[in-house]
């Protein structure tokens, strides 16, 4: 290396093994005024490269002063799953009407506007995918000088079986941005905990045969929370759409034309599948999964008992553990073997946690002996074997 060999260039990265040489680039290169890097020795660098997170034209740079690269990557990738993907696409519906936006309001409006629109629900428009109305709804909010785009909206999230580890991020933001969060008693406390601080909390649980507030009034609670303007989030446990009467409390929200949108989450079935090593499906034992309901109405379980006693299949019942010996007795009289494993989870994703096997002959005298709390999930078939060894 000569002295002369940066010369005429823009910019200088030294990568070599020998340390005087990396210093002598250094010199001359800041001798020129040439930004110079020098990998791994920060001191001789005059600028450097962090990771990014890209969501142009947004661009968040995160630098460890190249004290750790490793920890600066680590934080990148939160900051990865913080940040929508949609950001750049917001970014984007923000400078089309940015002039617009100056023209309409004075300053300290201004900010207010943007910061309903770019974490309200025109935003949530953009990070689902719907682009046009978000378009739509921002020119509204423009036109309008009450700013009634501020009007309220329902989220009904999924908040899976119990470990806050497994919400999704969408549902995981739209907690964080709530004013009112309603929710059951399977939504686990450190989920809720993951709720705003200053949202307004309201317990709508539900327990078998006892219902703290009837359906009719959950669906009017949403309807008049979303009307007084606030961002209402609807949590139920495991996934809405499952055994979770997700249902029927959008169809009074589109009724009565409240905007909404369901957040899917981890139901329990695959949840507590994971957490307790049983695999759902596996080529060697099961090629179908089926989702019961072991809810008994007047003391009988009207099932499909045919269908769910098939070989080769895993049947999964959820509230299954009042009705567990009839659930058995029928399973075998249709035709599985008495010997057909069965396991019993209790209280899945979560610390306490406990899983209770044994087969459709000995499964309900285990869970007599064994002193069960509720929430517990029922898993029959083959694939219950490979527990032991996963
Ligand atoms: N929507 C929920 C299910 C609601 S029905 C979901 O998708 O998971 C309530 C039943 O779900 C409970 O009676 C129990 O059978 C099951 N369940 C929910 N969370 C559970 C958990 N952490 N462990 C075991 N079973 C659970």
């Amino acid at each position: 290396f000569r002295e002369e060999d940066v010369a005429g260039y823009a910019l200088v990265i030294a990568a070599t093994h020998d340390e005087a040489v990396n210093r002598t680039v250094a010199a001359a290169a800041r001798a020129r005024h040439i930004p110079v890097n020098v990998v791994d020795q920060p001191a001789l660098c005059s600028f450097i490269m962090p990771s990014i997170v890209e969501r142009a034209p947004i661009i968040v740079a995160v630098s460890s002063g190249g004290a750790s690269p490793v920890l600066a990557r680590l934080l990148r990738t939160r900051l990865e799953s913080l940040i929508p993907t949609g950001y750049g696409r917001l970014a984007a519906l923000a400078a089309a009407c940015r002039a617009q936006v100056k023209a309409r309001f004075r300053p300290a409006e201004r900010r207010r506007f943007w910061e309903r629109v770019l974490q309200g629900p025109i935003a949530e428009l953009v990070f689902s995918g719907r682009d046009d109305e978000a378009r739509k709804a921002l020119q509204e909010a423009l036109g309008d000088t009450r700013l009634a785009f501020s009007g309220g909206e329902v989220s009904l999230i999924g908040a899976g079986p119990g470990d806050p580890d497994l919400l999704t991020f969408r549902a995981l933001r739209l907690m964080q941005q709530a004013d009112v969060v309603v929710y059951d008693r399977l939504v686990s406390q450190p989920v809720l905990d993951l709720v705003r601080l200053d949202a307004e909390r309201i317990y709508a649980g539900k327990e078998r045969a006892r219902h703290s507030l009837p359906q009719e009034d959950i669906n009017h609670l949403l309807i008049r929370l979303a009307r007084e303007g606030k961002r209402v989030v609807r949590l139920k446990g495991g996934d809405p759409f499952i055994f979770g009467r997700g249902g029927e409390e959008i169809a009074t929200l589109a009724a009565e034309g409240i905007p909404f949108q369901v957040v899917p989450g981890i139901t329990a079935a695959t949840g507590c599948a994971s957490y307790a090593g049983i695999p759902l499906t596996h080529r060697d034992y099961s090629q179908s999964v089926v989702f019961v309901t072991g809810h008994l109405r007047d003391g009988s379980m009207n099932l499909n008992w045919p269908v769910l006693a098939q070989p080769r299949q895993t049947v999964v019942i959820y509230m299954g553990l009042v009705g567990i010996d009839t659930l058995c007795r029928q399973l075998v009289a249709h035709g599985l073997p008495a010997a057909t494993p069965a396991a019993l989870i209790q209280q899945g994703t979560t610390p306490q946690q406990r899983v209770l096997t044994g087969d459709l002959d000995t499964l309900p005298e285990v869970v007599r002996r064994g002193n069960v709390v509720a929430p517990t999930l029922i898993i029959i078939g083959e694939v219950v074997r490979l527990r032991d060894q996963l």
